[in-house]
């Protein structure tokens, strides 16, 4: 890796005028004006639009039966969270799911599609334990850790309502998961206050964060929010505690709206959404103003909750300019930072663009410019991973 040494030449960061873009080891070394024709050892960047890599900031890599043969969705059209965890339960062990081959196919389709670096939720339960984590361990070293990934230990069957789970999660923490997961307390467990009080006790006790999904709505869910703003802050646990999903937020009035969002701004508290259809707009201008970091996910693809999905960070940044009404070529360029540098908080980054300094992880577009990308999501002609070759036009290299 680090005696990778060689120029993008001819490239547009963000749009702008060609530049040529000096990568050392993994790093972006240099960024300047386009000049000489590249020498045997560069890669020519054709004049094609550079974007940072894309972060998929909320997703599942070890749910998916990505690269087996179709699987008919088979559950209810009008599902329930504890629904669907059901038919997931029954269904899984079918399609063998965890496994490293089927993980390892999503992380080249993440890939192909340009990102980089991946938040991903991890499935830990009474069932297979820690099988998920060591799946994904196997399917990195399948990709060469061509692509860089924080993991939430994920108690999608619940928490206290499953004695030991708890133990599993602290084990996960232990075993080097970054993030412990949670669920809709309220519904899921019936007890909001003993589930929080079990993840934030791993969480201080172990130095690892927390990534919550909250699904809950009304009243209920607005209490988990203030539960979760108020812990953090009591916890000492700023920037550490994300809440993903948190559909409540967008049909509540105003000026509960805003009262959570400075809550999450005063906590530290990220947010991750998916841009779901048919769901409330965010605040999502209000959380830029007062710096809650926001970022976007595909969540599970190709699973047994929902046959959509093809792990394109920059079709969910599409939906989100879609759902949020976006047009005005700043809104549209702000969806596309929102799936890329925007995503740095994410992944354990200080930075994440088309700097000197930062990780090369860089992702070549024929457009014209940055709006154009949103709009027409067009192919990945190169994608660049930690100064790595590792895509292109369409074609996977690891
Ligand atoms: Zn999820």
């Amino acid at each position: 890796m680090s005696d990778r040494h060689y120029t993008l030449t001819n490239v547009r960061p963000w749009g702008a005028d060609p530049m040529d873009i000096v990568i050392e080891g993994e790093r972006i070394a240099d960024i300047r004006p386009a000049t000489a024709s590249p020498g045997a050892s560069d890669v020519d960047g054709g004049g094609l639009l550079a974007v940072p890599g894309f972060i998929n900031t909320h997703s599942h890599v070890d749910k998916s039966w990505w690269g087996k043969p179709w699987v008919s969705y088979t559950y209810s059209d009008h599902p329930t969270v504890e629904g669907w965890i059901a038919n997931e339960r029954a269904q899984r062990g079918k399609y063998d799911i965890p496994n490293a081959a089927s993980t390892a196919s999503v992380l080249r389709e993440f890939l192909r599609h340009g990102t980089t670096a991946t938040r991903t939720h991890i499935d830990v339960d009474l069932e297979v334990g820690l099988r998920g984590l060591e799946c994904l361990q196997a399917a990195l070293k399948e990709v060469g850790d061509a692509i860089q990934v924080k993991t939430v230990a994920f108690p999608q069957d619940g928490v206290l309502r499953r004695p030991g789970v708890l133990k599993l999660l602290d084990e996960a923490a232990q075993a080097g998961a970054d993030y412990i997961g949670g669920l809709d307390p309220g519904t899921i467990d019936r007890d909001v206050e003993g589930q929080l009080d079990g993840l934030f006790d791993i969480a201080v006790t172990r130095g690892v964060g927390l990534d919550l999904h909250l699904h809950d709505f009304g009243s209920l869910g607005v209490y988990e929010f203030r539960q979760v703003i108020r812990r953090t802050i009591d916890a000492g646990l700023q920037g550490r505690v994300n809440i993903s999903h948190g559909f409540v937020l967008g049909t509540l009035p105003q000026s509960v709206q805003e009262e959570i969002v400075e809550g999450l701004a005063e906590a530290g508290v990220s947010w991750t959404t998916v841009a779901m259809g048919g769901t409330a707009p965010l605040p999502w201008q209000q959380m830029r103003q007062r710096s809650v970091p926001l970022g976007l996910g595909t969540d599970g693809i190709r699973d047994l909750w929902s046959p959509f999905g093809d792990g394109d960070l920059l079709r969910i940044a599409y939906q989100f300019a879609r759902l949020h009404g976006l047009r005005h070529d700043e809104k549209l360029t702000n969806a596309v930072e929102l799936a890329t540098r925007g995503g740095a908080h994410f992944v354990g980054r200080n930075v994440h663009d088309l700097v000197v300094g930062a990780r090369a992880d860089i992702v070549l577009l024929d457009a014209e410019n940055v709006p154009d990308v949103l709009v027409r999501c067009p192919q990945r002609r190169l994608v660049i991973s930690g100064g790595r070759v590792v895509a292109r036009n369409g074609e996977v290299l690891v």
